[in-house]
């Protein structure tokens, strides 16, 4: 019997060794900063002429590492491999595939606090955002395993006599797996491993800011012992490589996870059948949100307020689940607001290795330009309350910023910006708040803070996101728990840490003999 899956619990930073813990593991990271990193094709390392600086947001001075990018011409190089050991890989024992998955969990277990600390470096995570990332992906990897070993037993089928029939959940081919920065390890090893669990190989094309962290999981996948060939490491322009995959016809499905316009460009890429492609390309794309929170006139203001917070500004608001939007009752709108103004002008905003802060940096120049950017435009369409700009510090820091007033077509209100950047939107009443709350082209998580069940129940129903939240806050989905992914806009409507994913790499054969 398979042990039962159970999320893998987060560190208690409040005790002493765990602290301690944590500290040694930055301090041997540092150590390790600034080392150069190959393109892993069919395990050759190879170095290029074109070398990528990856640089601690926190501290922009501060190399975290040297990527080698590839061109095309090793982009087709890693794309021949991946397709020839697929030959071999399809034939792995299913358990034998869950088995690494396993393996690789273990070791990543053992390391966990050293690889929160790179995403602490790389990304820019407080200690509590990388240590939940990481137990992320060892949770990712465990279920994915104990899907692969439920789907690959005998299948449930109507029985007819005189035939004995099976349903087999095959392996499609190549996969190009393109992560995102923001979940630097939960979502690249949940989108990498799920796709190779199920028998399929795959060419990874990590997001630049965070090649790193990619890099290091390439080390564990080696380490757990899966076979050469079967991930193949290609960092590099996703307007070059990443497109050279989406469009190659050996490609069979795109797993993407980023923001609209990228997965609408792969979208419309990958319908375009390539001279010799065989299959329709299978698009699996987890995309933008513009998550609201409705707060009801009947609630806790004090746990409302806290909830908000929480959801808007935990990863200085760089989530796809973060909340953007409060949409909040007229009678309890001014006192909410006094009290969300309050909190957030005591979050503290710092380099990310600090213990205690409450928001780090934003990933990159261009994402810091584009969120002040929006600031800006906030100034117009609301009222600034607090936050508004830059914050102290040699690395891209931004003061987490409320906006009131702001009007329910305002740009800040339907555009993602995804920076700690939240728009009171004002209520007439429950049912106009749902109205508000589902006025957005993204569907993607959603809260309701009610102590009216009617409310409760009316927004099950109309309440229209991928995951939808009651007296809680909209981040921090837990694999098997609440499968995860978004309506409309959001994406293509797929549940990352949910029973039905594992199928999305898969396609079923029917058997059939008669006797
Ligand atoms: N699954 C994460 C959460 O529930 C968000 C994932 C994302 O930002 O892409 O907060």
């Amino acid at each position: 019997m398979m042990i039962e899956f159970k999320n893998e619990p987060f560190t208690d930073f409040s005790k002493e060794e765990n602290r301690k813990a944590f500290e040694t593991a930055l301090l041997k990271v540092k150590a390790e900063m600034g080392k150069e990193y190959d393109i892993i094709i069919g395990g050759e390392r190879i170095k290029t002429g074109r070398k990528v600086k990856s640089i601690n947001p926190s501290n922009v001075d501060e190399v975290i590492g040297i990527v080698n990018e590839a061109d095309t011409e090793l982009a087709e190089k890693a794309m021949q491999t991946a397709y020839e050991t697929f030959k071999s890989w399809k034939k792995v024992k299913p358990e034998a595939r869950a088995s690494l998955l396993f393996k690789a969990a273990a070791i990543l277990r053992r390391k966990k606090h050293e690889f929160s600390a790179w995403m602490v470096l790389e990304a820019g995570k407080s200690w509590v955002e990388a240590d939940a990332d990481t137990a992320e992906a060892i949770d990712f990897m465990e279920f994915y395993g104990r899907e692969m070993i439920r789907l690959s037993e005998r299948q449930p089928l109507v029985r007819i006599p005189g035939e004995d029939n099976h349903l087999y959940y095959r392996p499609l081919g190549v996969g190009a797996i393109i992560p995102p920065w923001n979940f630097p390890l939960a979502i690249l090893v949940g989108m990498t491993t799920s796709a190779i669990v199920t028998g399929n190989t795959v060419v990874l094309k990590p997001a630049t800011p965070t090649n790193v962290i990619a890099a290091k999981f390439m080390e564990v996948l080696h380490e757990a012992g899966v076979p050469d060939g079967v991930v193949n490491y290609v960092p590099g322009p996703g307007g070059e490589v990443g497109e050279y995959f989406v469009t190659h016809p050996l490609t069979r499905f795109i797993s993407f996870t980023g923001s609209k316009e990228v997965g609408l460009r792969i979208n419309e890429l990958a319908a375009k059948r390539a001279p010799g492609q065989k299959w329709i390309k299978r698009v699996i794309a987890e995309m933008g949100g513009k998550d609201g929170i409705v707060v009801d006139s009947d609630c806790d203001l004090d746990f409302a307020a806290e909830t908000i917070v929480k959801s808007a500004f935990g990863f200085s608001g760089q989530k796809c689940s973060a909340c953007s939007r409060v949409i909040a009752h007229q009678d309890i709108y001014d006192e909410l607001l006094e009290k969300v103004v309050a909190k957030t002008s005591q979050l503290k905003v710092g380099e990310a290795q600090t213990p205690g802060i409450d928001l780090g940096p934003v990933v990159d120049e261009k994402a810091y330009n584009k969120i002040l950017e929006y600031i800006e435009i906030g100034k117009k369409e609301g009222r600034l309350m607090t936050g508004g700009g830059k914050a102290e510090g040699n690395g891209y820091f931004i003061q987490p910023t409320v906006f009131a007033d702001v009007a329910p077509d305002a740009r800040i209100a339907q555009e993602e910006i995804f920076g700690p950047v939240v728009a009171f939107i004002k209520a007439k009443d429950f049912d106009h708040a749902l109205e508000i709350a589902n006025n957005t082209e993204f569907g993607l998580t959603g809260s309701v803070i009610s102590r009216n069940r009617l409310h409760l129940e009316k927004a099950r129903e109309e309440f229209f996101v991928g995951n939808l939240y009651f007296n809680r806050k909209c981040t921090g989905a837990l694999v098997g728990v609440h499968p995860f992914g978004g309506f409309n806009m959001s994406g293509t409507d797929s549940k990352a840490g949910g029973r039905d994913y594992l199928l999305l790499f898969t396609q079923a054969q029917v058997v059939s003999e008669q006797l």
